[in-house]
Order: structure tokens, then sequence, then C-alpha cells
């Protein structure tokens, strides 16, 4: 195997919301960005999500970096098995190269089944202007959660009557949840400039 793949790429997601937690304090909940990104399997979009933290990162700093990972945190656990490495070609794009292997437990492989390297081609403007975007809606999500999401994740999981209602709910954490603190670290980022 030695094809390269260039997938020109922009960062799209969907914000979910997921994992109940029955706690003795009153229910929780999670809040993540579900990723939407050509090349990833649709079997995968209800477990991964970007993690907002490690995008910023890698918009400022060339690197090695898990801009998506497992609801929970462990990239292992959805069987991305390296990190991406991020390039700056130029000034202008942002380059995610992947060891296809390594990520063939979320590529859509039908199409990608005989790449050796992948490489996501974003336009470097537009990444910015998604990162802010993401950072507002879901900050803007944590501290109102909304109907229609909730509703959506509840019939996703077929849950019914019982669940809390969502007046009750205060959100836990940020997806993925790599530490205690994604929900804290989430509020004391600057504010986003779109
Ligand atoms: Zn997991």
């Amino acid at each position: 195997m030695s094809t390269v793949v260039e997938l020109p790429a922009s960062l799209e997601w969907e914000v979910c919301y997921g994992e109940l937690i029955f706690d003795p304090d009153g229910p929780s909940i999670e809040v993540g960005a579900e990723v939407r990104l050509s090349g990833i399997a649709k079997r995968m979009q209800e477990e991964l999500v970007f993690d907002l933290f490690e995008l910023i990162e890698s918009f400022h700093n060339p690197g090695l970096y898990h801009p998506m990972n497992c609801i929970c945190g462990f990239p292992d656990h959805a069987r991305i098995n390296k990190p991406a490495h991020v390039q700056h070609p130029c000034s202008e794009t942002i380059v995610w190269e992947v060891e296809a292997q390594a990520w063939s437990g979320v590529l859509d492989n039908e199409r990608l089944g005989s790449v050796a390297l992948l490489k996501w081609v974003f336009e470097r403007e537009g990444y910015r202007r998604a990162i802010n975007a993401m950072q507002s809606e879901l900050v803007s999500h944590c501290k109102h959660l909304r109907p229609d999401v909730y509703r959506r994740y509840c019939a996703r999981k077929q849950y019914n009557d019982d669940v809390p209602r969502i007046d009750t709910l205060t959100v836990e954490h940020l997806q993925p949840v790599t530490d205690n603190d994604t929900l804290e670290r989430l509020y004391q980022l600057p504010e986003a400039k779109n």
C-alpha cells in the first residue's frame, strides 16, 4: 500500500447531548460536537466528537494531535491508534495527515480501504471560523440545554418517559471527556472572535 489520498475538507459538526449521568445530587448530561467529516464512516458518527481544545492548538501550531476522539476521551476506544500529524504547509492551508491503517476503525473503508496515507486538507480561514463557531455553539448549549437536541438524544437511545426533565439537568462535561475539567476549560477560553 502506498497510495496517498488528499481529501478537501471542512470542519462540520452537530452538537449532541449524550451520556446521562444519574447522580445522587441530581441528573447531569454531557455535551459534544459530533464529527461530520468526509472520509469518516457514518457508523462512527455517534461516537466521535471534535476536541475543541486540540483544534485550537492545531490552528496555532503544527504537531501531533487528536482533533477528534471517542466521546469518553480515549482515542483507542474509537480505534484511533495514532494521533494526526497536523501540518501547516503554507499560510492558507492546514493538513491532517494520518496513517490510514491506524485510523481504519473510523474511516469509510469502502472508499478508503486501499489508502496508506490520508490527508485532510482544510482552508485555514474556514478552519478558524469553524473553530470560533464551534466554541460559541458549545458554550451556548452548555449554558442552555435545548429541548429539541435532548429529545433527539433520548429518541436515539430509545429512552422513554422516565428520562429526567431537561430543566432538572446540569451539564457535567464537554466531550471528549479527557479530564474532569473540560467544561471549566471551555468557559475559560477567550471569547470566540468571528
Ligand atoms: Zn469511548
